[in-house]
């Protein structure tokens, strides 16, 4: 059955997991096996750190986080209106961080398609960035 949810929240490192388990939340009612779950929220983890730590830098913003059912799969997008990415190509490629001054590995993105089935990027330099995954 189709189902959407949306979720806004303040760019806080501690806000991680409280998106991570709301998403958990709202996918169960796919009855996915634990790990599907546990793919799930370790997808959406890597995306809302991401907007908290390269999106706003720390500083300020909302993170934006919706999710939709639809034929037994799940859409998760987690949005920031923070820095955009310049060159999304290299952002994901495997080990590329533009932080590894903060042992960051750069495998954020690679988790992500990895453990999702669909992954999409959308960013505008200066304007912000959009995840879509699906599984
Ligand atoms: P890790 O996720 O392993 O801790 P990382 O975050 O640097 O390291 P990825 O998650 O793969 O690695 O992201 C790669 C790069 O893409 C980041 O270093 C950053 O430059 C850029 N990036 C990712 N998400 C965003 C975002 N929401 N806004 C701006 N830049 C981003
Ligand atoms: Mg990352």
């Amino acid at each position: 059955e189709k189902n959407y949810m949306k979720l806004e929240f303040l760019s806080k490192s501690n806000n991680e997991s409280f998106a991570r388990v709301v998403v958990a939340a709202f996918a169960s009612q796919l009855d996915p096996t634990l790990e599907e779950l546990s793919d799930i929220k370790t997808a959406v983890s890597e995306a809302v750190t991401n907007a908290i730590i390269h999106g706003y830098e720390y500083k300020e913003g909302i993170v934006i986080v919706e999710s939709r059912i639809e034929n037994n799969q799940i859409e998760i997008t987690v949005e920031d209106k923070g820095m955009g990415i310049a060159d999304i190509h290299k952002a994901m490629e495997p080990f590329y961080t533009s932080k590894p001054d903060l042992e960051r590995s750069g495998m954020g993105f690679t988790v992500m398609e990895t453990f999702m089935d669909r992954l999409e990027v959308e960013s505008i330099k200066g304007e912000g960035t959009k995840i879509k995954m699906v599984k």
